[in-house]
């Protein structure tokens, strides 16, 4: 989408992270996200501190009435440690992930224990396919995973949706799940569009 539209106008687009409960980030002059950390005190709970991957605790400092704080957010951010040629010091994010419900959950292969899958991992995997993949929906309920698609040829798009995600889930050590697949994507205008989803993990397996 950025692409289309930097295409389309000519000029960068910049990003500003916002929800009910705060401005969160904005872009730089340099077209990188900082985080607004001269109005709000932003705590890090990791996910994932390795890959910089951590939901937000805001408190805002400006408000007067409905105060936010250390409110904790369900989104995944993720931390970029090099700092900005703007000379910003304030925290720089590499992305904005999704919600934390937008993670897939697998049992590990050996011991069981559920591993989280990040959605960009996923929509990485999934941009492979994009030849014959127009659109997608994940939704996973416990052990199944619900794969909705777009296609002009239904027979190679699941087989090359199923190779992808076969070596994703091999490579990550974790069980292959059941894929049912369904072809036709009807997205509700009154809805939130969510290209991945977890509705349901599956149960932890000793
Ligand atoms: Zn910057």
């Amino acid at each position: 989408m950025r692409d289309r539209v930097e295409d389309r106008f000519p000029c960068k687009l910049h990003e500003i992270y916002q929800a009910t409960e705060g401005y969160i980030a904005s872009s730089c002059s340099h077209g990188n996200l900082h985080i607004n950390e001269d109005i709000l005190i932003v705590e890090k709970e990791w996910i994932d501190k390795e890959s910089g991957r951590f939901a937000p605790i805001i408190t805002d400092l400006n408000r007067r009435t409905l105060p936010i704080i250390r409110y904790r957010l369900n989104d995944i951010l993720i931390e970029e440690k090099a700092s900005c040629p703007c000379g910003s010091h304030f925290t720089r994010l590499q992305k904005i992930e999704g919600r934390e419900d937008d993670m897939l959950w697998l049992p590990h292969s050996t011991n069981g224990s559920l591993v989280a899958i990040f959605p960009d991992l996923i929509r990485r995997a999934m941009y492979i396919c994009q030849t014959q993949v127009s659109d997608y929906r994940i939704a996973q309920h416990g052990g199944v995973i619900s794969f909705t698609y777009k296609s002009d040829d239904a027979a190679k798009a699941e087989q090359d949706i199923t190779a992808t995600l076969t070596e994703l889930f091999t490579g990550l050590n974790v069980d292959k799940p059941e894929i049912n697949f369904n072809v036709g994507i009807k997205q509700d205008l009154m809805k939130k569009q969510r290209r991945i989803a977890c509705y349901q993990k599956p149960s932890f397996v000793d």
